[in-house]
């Protein structure tokens, strides 16, 4: 069984987060789509909100399963006995960030990392841009599934 957990703040959910989940599936069995709770960040959404947005949008999958987590990922990992870690890459600015978390996690547990380059209509949506055109009053509802609602 290849068992993945894809992380993140989900603050909110987007179509980018979405497609990686679903292309995700063709490479394994089972996805937890785990939120990351920090204590130090400021988050737009509520955790049970981000929580909520997810599950809705995945109603329908057996195979995805939503998680809330603090501390490391790697920790996450073992404790849901997933091997794999599944990220998306936007642009070099990710990959350059995305690389070192990586090799950080390998060091600390045998955990692969695995990327799935962003579909390029969608390479340009990020929570935080999303959040941003919110405050601002602007049409967000493209960026991110009908479950994300204000
Ligand atoms: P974090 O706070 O850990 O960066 P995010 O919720 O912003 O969490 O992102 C989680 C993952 O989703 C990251 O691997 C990020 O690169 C990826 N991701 C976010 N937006 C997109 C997108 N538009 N296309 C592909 N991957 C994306």
């Amino acid at each position: 069984m290849k068992r993945a957990v894809f992380p993140g703040s989900f603050d909110p959910v987007t179509v980018g987060h979405i497609d990686i989940i679903k292309r995700g599936l063709l490479l394994f069995d089972e996805i937890i789509i785990a939120i990351g709770v920090n204590a130090e960040k400021k988050y737009m959404f509520s955790l049970e909100d981000r929580k909520d947005h997810i599950e809705a949008t995945f109603k329908d999958y057996k195979n995805i399963i939503v998680k809330t987590y603090s501390g490391l990922t790697v920790d996450f990992c073992k404790q849901q006995n997933a091997q794999f870690i599944l990220r998306g890459l936007r642009n070099a600015s990710d990959f350059a960030y995305e690389q070192a978390i990586a090799q950080t996690n390998t060091r600390l547990k045998e955990i692969e990392t695995v990327f799935l380059v962003s579909n390029p209509c969608i390479s340009n949506v990020s929570s935080s841009i999303v959040r941003d055109v919110i405050r601002n009053g602007g049409d967000y509802t493209a960026m991110v599934p009908r479950s994300v609602t204000l």
